[in-house]
This record gives C-alpha cells, sequence and structure tokens, in this order.
C-alpha cells in the first residue's frame, strides 16, 4: 500500500479541525486512499461532547511531520497555524474557508478554498459531488461542525450553503438542532478548568502582517463577567505571552454566544490598531463589541488593515 497521508486541521483544534479531518478521512478512504486524520493538539470540551455523542475516539495526537510526508490540511492554510515541520512536508490537497496567508508549496496540489462558514460546509459539497452516501456518524460530524463555525447560523460568516448543508446533514443524522445545537455549544464555555495560561491559548490563531507579529484568542462563553472575574490573570497570562513571542498586539476575545456580542481585551505595543479599527477607545485595556462574534470576519480583517 501507499505510504500513509495524514489529514489535519489547525494547532488549538476547534471543532470544525477535528470533525473535518475525520470525514475529509472518511471521504478519502471512500475512494480508497491510505489516509489517517491527526489532531494538532489537545480535543477542546465542545469537540469532546461531539466525540462522546457518538462514541468516538479523537484522531491521534500529531508533534510534527518528517520531511516529504504526505498531508491533508482541512481547515486552515497558514504555516503558522499548521504542524512543526509542514515547510518541508508534501502538501497535497488543502480545503478550507479561510484567507490563504503565508501558505506556499513545491509541488502542485488540489486546493478548494471556498468563502462559506465551515470547512464541513465544503465537505458536505464533496461527498454529494461525488455521488457519496453520507453515513449517520459523518453527518452528525459535519453537523456539529457547521453549528461550532457559524454558532447555530448567528455568525455573519453564515451562508446559504451552510444553512442547507445543516439542514440537510440534521435529516440525515435525526437530531434536532436546537436541542443538540445549544447543549453542544454550552459544553464548550465551561471554562473553569483552565488555568489562564490555557484559556488564552485554548483557540489561539496566530499570525504576523508586515514581520510584526498579532495574536487573537477567542472563547465562547454564557457570561461575559464570570470570565471577566479572572481578568488580572487573564492579563499575567497574555503579557507572558507577548514578552516571549515578540507579538505587537495580542487580543483576547469573550464571545457571548446567547446574545452575540463581544468583549476584547488588548494589550502589547500596538493596541492602538484595535481603536483605531473599531473607531473606539479602550477602557481598562477593554472594549465591548456589539454585535461581533467572528474573529475570521469581524476581527481579523480590522487587526490585518490597520497593524
Ligand atoms: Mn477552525
Ligand atoms: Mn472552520
Amino acid at each position: 500500500m501507499d505510504e500513509k497521508i495524514y489529514i489535519f486541521g489547525h494547532k488549538a483544534p476547534d471543532t470544525d479541525s477535528i470533525c473535518s479531518s475525520l470525514v475529509m478521512e472518511k471521504f478519502e478512504q471512500n475512494l480508497g486512499l491510505n489516509v489517517e486524520a491527526k489532531r494538532l493538539g489537545k480535543v477542546n470540551k465542545e469537540t469532546e461532547y461531539v466525540l462522546n455523542y457518538l462514541g468516538i475516539e479523537a484522531p491521534a495526537l500529531l508533534e510534527k511531520v518528517e520531511e516529504g510526508q504526505k498531508v491533508i490540511l482541512v481547515d486552515h492554510n497558514e504555516f503558522d497555524q499548521s504542524v512543526e515541520g509542514i515547510e518541508n512536508a508534501n502538501i497535497e490537497t488543502v480545503i478550507d474557508h479561510h484567507r490563504i496567508a503565508n501558505f506556499q508549496t513545491k509541488t502542485p496540489l488540489y486546493y478548494r478554498a471556498e468563502p462559506v462558514g465551515c470547512t464541513s460546509t465544503i465537505l458536505y459539497k464533496k461527498f454529494k459531488e461525488e455521488g457519496m452516501q453520507i453515513e449517520k456518524k459523518e453527518a452528525t460530524l459535519m453537523l456539529s461542525a457547521i453549528v461550532s463555525d457559524t454558532l447555530l447560523l448567528k455568525s455573519p460568516t453564515t451562508t446559504e450553503d451552510d444553512k442547507k448543508a445543516l439542514t440537510e446533514l440534521a435529516k440525515i443524522a435525526e437530531i434536532d438542532l436546537n436541542e443538540y445545537g445549544i447543549e453542544m455549544l454550552k459544553a464548550g464555555t465551561n471554562l473553569d478548568d483552565f488555568s489562564e495560561e490555557e484559556l488564552i491559548n485554548l483557540d489561539a490563531k496566530r499570525s504576523e502582517k508586515n514581520g510584526k507579529k498579532f495574536v487573537i484568542a477567542q472563547v465562547n462563553t454564557v457570561s461575559i463577567p464570570d470570565v471577566l472575574k479572572r481578568k488580572e490573570k487573564i492579563e499575567t497570562a497574555m503579557r507572558k505571552d507577548i514578552e516571549a513571542n515578540d507579538i505587537k498586539v495580542f487580543i483576547f476575545a469573550i464571545t457571548d454566544i446567547l446574545n452575540s456580542n463581544t468583549q476584547i481585551i488588548v494589550l502589547g505595543e500596538e493596541t492602538a490598531v484595535a481603536e483605531k479599527g473599531f473607531a473606539k477607545n479602550l477602557e481598562d485595556n477593554m472594549m465591548f463589541l456589539e454585535g461581533v462574534v467572528s474573529r475570521k470576519k469581524q476581527i481579523l480583517p480590522v487587526i490585518d488593515q490597520n497593524l
């Protein structure tokens, strides 16, 4: 048999990264490929809820890849967010719904990017295009990823394609979307077990612009004040990270998934980018962003344009 191809999402994996890796594994296996889903970090509590619901294991942890290792990337493309050694891996395929940045390959590849709300929405289409039947397990995985990335279709990243996919997947999975979706999202909001260091890395996206490194980390909650009880310690952890990694601006976004608002804590030399970008002053290192829930669409572009 051919050498094995690894499939994985980004570091600090979210539900889309884990679920889409597993679904892509199934898709490629259906086509006869020798593939294995992997993960680049600890599974979060929301994803754990999904895996427990299905009674399945998470993919195995992948620490780094050797030169020439064949890989398939889902839910990311930026090397900063990928596995150690990615520069010298052989990237065969990318399925993603993010901007393309800090990315290059040595050889031709299959690259599919669509501006939809979730990687699993693209995978759903791939199953359809191939005329492949979607089993209940894969339907549940894809549905969970879409609920997670679009916050039950409430995020501005949501497209008609996501809605259509989610509706059909719920039928196949025989799942009541509102009941299951809220329970799943809530499972991801219990932050009590995490240290402040872990909190700021749970879902952190690291990137750079003009040689300036920045971080946008995000946590979901049902109560922003609850998270802010730990503000001082969170700021200490952020400052440590800024110092250790030469970060110019670190944004910690606390998103209220029930009311669709976000409170951000901003630290670093370049906090002015947030003030300029959102046309609002920081007070006590914080800013309240009404109606903001999407890092990708509502926070990242603002920082990227102003840094
Ligand atoms: Mn993701
Ligand atoms: Mn995603």
